[in-house]
């Protein structure tokens, strides 16, 4: 909730009254610049910077209202406070604090950082559970609250905690705030028509606002959250509405229908059958390119689940009609791997491929150019570097974007084009849960890919205790000496590239010399040149290398069939997604594959991550499991992209909400697509101006 809050005042103009889009400079000058750092410049941004949390202050006692061992809140002022260090080193600090009634002393062991927080003079709450000891009470190792003159509590209420910059004061940023809501709240124009608000029992937005800074209960605070919870997610179903409407009616793409010979000639390429679920697969996209409305479908798959082959079939497709198509994926590796992938299966055929990524030199790349220019290339694969090239793309028939959670959402439909507007194909090979794909991409059709190839291999998983590691070791030796291959991967030092190289260079160095000396070791990471990259895996295909040891590069999409064991150093360092990215690497031939864990984790979360990945294979449940552990952002890596639009809402514990306002919107755009009616104006102007341009909205409909 924190962060950049929803701005009333960017955009149409005319749409909050004056009163809120005046600065805050005018009222706080000493604080503006402050405000500032925290995207907040007018009344409006104020009010709407809602509380990361609250502190309950709702079991707010008098001393000698306090019982023995029952959690209790007391505030007061710090009269005594003695830190000091034992001789056997340990820290002890005791504070006494004057709090209403009476004295009460407080213990913290081990914690230092107690000497500067805790000084006499300064007021604060402690939340705790009391012990009679001797005259007085105790509280061992309570939760502390810093307080000030104007905001400590008197009453039994919940304190709202707000998201801070440095130099601002907690209690400063609460005042002001506060001063604002009980002036402006009742400024704030209701955009939901009174009958749709008790209809779906929403609290007013006056009120919303008031609540959500100033409750009085944890109820007050729930159903002002609830009120914004569900419009987020409300306002976003209904922007991803209007944009298929938009889409439907006004995008027009090239009708490019299967019928039996072109369905025979694109499966002649495949040298096996494909599944049912990749049949069901197909029919929707072909279903979609018959039609002259852009595809946006959305190809859902675990790892190994086949994808490429049914993307492979739709760019066949257009290929067939004489269009074009190209395939975009997130890095360097995958792209030229798809492409021997494509080369290969296209053998002794007329369709024309080509590679273009941003390693290749000017000349390679003005030749690629070229060719496209002049129609020679049927097939184009690349990575990002696609949307920054400045192509012809004459009769691009179809985009296939690889691993779309990489992309983030904002890269979606970048390479659109004149009048005619190619048909997408979204593949995400990290599971999205439920409700992450009904609120984020919500306007994509899914197909979903849960059945495996036929020959999959199971794929065991286990976590290697240190004094496990010799006899894992000898494991690996085995398989190698049986003619099978291996991979090691490094972790990642957080954030700092030149360390991971080390990391992996060390650790090749150290297997080479030791576990596993007499075989050909090759090394893999991300700084390495392009070629070199590129070399390295076609060595590790073709069999000229034994084990490769890697970065996480190695985490998507690479195959090779013949390697069976993974060792997964420092794993805890790594998240569920991704370790399920890596684990896909193995058991994809005619072997069983088998991953070891190396791993010391040091947080709770860390631990049942690593559990949750041994205990299951199923991409689905792994997917669920992180977004548990750790929201959606992460998990749709829109984070960086900023990309992410739920403020309050929170799609973990939101997904009845979130179903209910999928629902209601459905229900409102099957009367009005476009919101055209005056009942919902303000909301179509609002959706308009908070997603307009991140789903390419028009301005009117
Ligand atoms: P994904 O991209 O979903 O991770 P791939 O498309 O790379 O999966 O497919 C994984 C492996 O399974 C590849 O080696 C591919 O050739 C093989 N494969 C795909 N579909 C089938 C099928 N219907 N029958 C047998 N093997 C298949
Ligand atoms: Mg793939």
């Amino acid at each position: 909730m924190n962060g950049e809050q929803p701005s009333l005042a960017k955009g149409a103009p005319g749409a909050a009254p004056p009163e809120l889009l005046q600065p805050l400079r005018a009222f706080f000058p000493r604080d503006a610049e402050l405000l500032a750092k925290l995207g907040l410049h007018t009344v409006a941004d104020l009010l709407f910077y809602f509380p990361k949390r609250y502190e309950d202050f709702t079991q707010l006692r008098r001393v000698e209202e306090l019982q023995e061992g029952r959690d209790a809140v007391v505030c007061g002022v710090i009269r005594e406070a003695d830190h000091r260090r034992t001789r056997r080193g340990k820290h002890v600090s005791t504070v006494v604090v004057e709090a209403d009634g009476g004295l009460v002393r407080c213990v913290w062991f081990h914690q230092p950082f107690r000497r500067t927080q805790l000084v006499r003079g300064r007021r604060v709450a402690i939340q705790g559970k009391p012990r009679r000891k001797g005259v007085t009470w105790e509280f061992v190792h309570p939760r502390v609250v810093m307080l000030d003159e104007t905001t400590s509590p008197t009453q039994k209420h919940l304190l709202p905690i707000y998201g801070l910059t440095a130099g601002l004061e907690a209690s400063t940023l609460r005042n002001r705030i506060r001063w604002v809501v009980e002036r402006y709240a009742r400024e704030v124009p209701e955009m939901l028509p009174e009958s749709f608000r008790q209809e779906k029992r929403l609290l007013g937005v006056q009120e919303a606002v008031h609540r959500m800074h100033l409750p009085a209960s944890r109820e007050e605070a729930r159903e002002a959250r609830r009120r914004f919870a569900y419009q987020e997610l409300w306002m976003l179903q209904l922007a991803m509405g209007l944009k298929r409407a938009q889409r439907q009616e006004q995008a027009r793409a090239p009708v490019l229908p299967v019928d039996a010979r072109i369905d025979a000639r694109i499966r002649r390429r495949f040298a096996f059958e494909l599944t049912e679920d990749q049949r069901k697969a197909v029919e929707e996209i072909a279903a979609d390119m018959a039609r002259p409305v852009p595809m946006a479908r959305l190809l859902q798959g675990d790892v190994g689940s086949g994808k490429t082959v049914v993307a492979q079939y739709a760019m066949l497709l257009a290929v067939a009609h004489g269009y074009k198509a190209a395939l975009m994926a997130p890095t360097e590796v995958l792209a030229r791997q798809h492409a021997r992938t494509l080369f290969r299966s296209l053998r002794g055929s007329r369709v024309r491929t080509g590679l273009l990524v941003g390693s290749l030199t000017p000349a390679q790349r003005q030749r690629v150019r070229d060719e496209l220019a002049r129609g020679e290339i049927d097939l184009l694969i690349g990575t990002q570097a696609l949307v920054h090239e400045k192509i012809c793309w004459d009769r691009l028939g179809l985009v296939v974007i690889d691993e779309q959670h990489r992309f983030g959402v904002m890269q979606r439909a970048h390479l659109r084009h004149g009048e005619q507007e190619p048909h997408y194909l979204v593949m995400t090979a990290t599971p999205i849960p439920r409700t992450v794909a009904l609120a984020l991409y919500g306007d994509l059709d899914v197909s979903v890919l849960r059945e495996r190839p036929p020959g999959r291999q199971p794929v065991k998983t286990y976590w290697v205790r240190p004094d496990q590691e010799g006899k894992w070791w000898a494991f690996v030796r085995r398989k190698l000496h049986e003619g099978r291959q291996a991979m090691v991967v490094a972790s990642r030092v957080e954030g700092d590239p030149e360390r991971e190289v080390a990391g992996v260079e060390e650790l090749a160095k150290r297997l080479g010399r030791g576990v596993l000396s007499g075989f050909r070791l090759g090394m893999l990471h991300g700084r390495l040149p392009p070629a070199e990259k590129d070399r390295i895996m076609v060595d590790f295909a073709s069999g000229r290398i034994d084990v490769l040891v890697a970065t996480s590069v190695i985490e998507v999409g690479i195959d090779v069939p013949n390697a069976v064991v993974m060792t997964i150093e420092g794993a805890e360092h790594f998240g569920l997604a991704q370790l399920h990215q890596m684990r896909g690497r193995v058991g994809r031939g005619a072997f069983p594959g088998f991953v070891g864990l190396f791993a010391q984790p040091s947080t709770e979360e860390a631990i049942q991550r690593l559990e949750t990945f041994v205990a299951t294979e199923d991409g689905f449940e792994i997917a669920e499991a992180d977004f548990r552990l750790r929201g959606a952002g992460e998990l749709l890596g829109t984070r960086q992209h900023g990309a992410t639009p739920l403020r309050v809402a929170d799609l973990r514990k939101d997904a009845e909400l979130l179903q209910e306002a999928r629902e209601d919107a459905l229900v409102i755009l099957k009367e009005d697509p476009h919101l055209a009616s005056p009942k919902w104006q303000a909301v179509r102007e609002r959706i308009v101006r908070r997603y307009g341009e991140l789903l390419e909205l028009a301005e009117v409909g």
